[in-house]
């Protein structure tokens, strides 16, 4: 049974708000934190009003260290209608050998939320992404269960062999999508995978361009809307859309090509595809 009966196909398109450490010019530590500067800030609020010309929502995973500056842009994109859940405190592996540590991340982190905007979050994007997701770590699935998240975002498994530019790789980018769909973990856990590439694998490891990136997101699509009842739900950042696509095009391309289906496609949160895979009410 499809997540969302009366659409096609469905596209959830999650932004990870932070400061890339491998942006040597604007983060010289080399470490991913979330003191977001303002052009990171105004991306995320430029990318929120595309989506919102095109009727979307946006899902923005967001860490601990980005509650404790100003939240006036966060509050302003809650109160518009896009979801906000949390990506740990400092972007630390969720995978990390330090277990209290990341226990004690989520929980503060969850606080913050609560603290500075007035909810708690429903999910985790897990920083860097996992191989396997959290398959094997029934530690990290019930940390994150006990902490009152209903869903993680932690899989993501799209890799070529040599990690450059490849037609085979690009090929199961498409067909892993149909086994990486939303799915429990034994103790009701929801995962939600990323699909195809991400904007930090193609542009930064592969260096490859924007033509190509769009491409790629429509080609996704096109698999999505042709095999029916599938969600596309890739792993994107602001920071590295405003230097490889500083006119903000992927969006607009995204939503054109959606326009030219026959059939409907509709956006969704993260929290919707939770709600709707878990019959889960958003948490107060
Ligand atoms: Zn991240």
């Amino acid at each position: 049974m499809p997540l969302f009966p009366e659409a096609r196909c469905a596209v959830a398109l999650g932004w990870d708000c932070e400061m890339i450490g491998a942006y040597a010019d604007t983060n010289p530590t080399g470490t991913t934190h979330g003191h977001l500067d303002d052009r990171v800030l105004q991306t995320m609020l430029d990318l929120a009003g595309l989506a919102e010309q095109a009727g979307a929502r946006l899902q923005f995973f967001i860490l601990g260290q980005t509650l404790e500056g100003p939240v006036d842009v966060l509050r302003d994109l809650a109160g518009r209608g896009h979801a906000l859940d949390q990506h740990t405190h400092s972007h630390l592996s969720l995978l990390s050998g330090d277990a209290a540590a990341v226990k004690r991340e989520v929980g503060e982190t969850s606080r913050l939320f609560e603290q500075t905007l007035g909810f708690r979050p429903m999910g985790l994007r897990g920083p860097g992404g996992y191989r396997d997701g959290l398959e094997g770590r029934e530690d990290v699935q019930a940390m994150a269960s006990a902490a009152g998240l209903r869903f993680v975002s932690t899989h993501y498994a799209t890799k070529s062999p040599t990690g450059k530019y490849d037609v085979v790789a690009d090929k199961n980018a498409y067909m892993m999508m149909k086994h990486m769909q939303p799915r429990a973990y034994p103790n009701g856990l929801l995962e939600i995978p990323m699909s195809g590439y991400s904007d930090r694998h193609w542009f930064d490891n592969q260096g490859r361009g924007l033509a190509g990136w769009i491409r790629h997101l429509q080609d996704c699509l096109d698999f999505v809307y042709d095999m029916g009842g599938l969600l596309y739900a890739p792993a994107l950042h602001p920071d590295t859309h405003s230097r490889h696509d500083p006119g903000l095009a992927t969006l607009p391309a995204v939503v054109e090509h959606v326009r030219k289906k026959h059939d409907p496609v509709r956006f969704v949160t993260y929290r919707e595809v939770a709600q709707a895979a878990l019959g889960a009410p958003e948490p107060s």
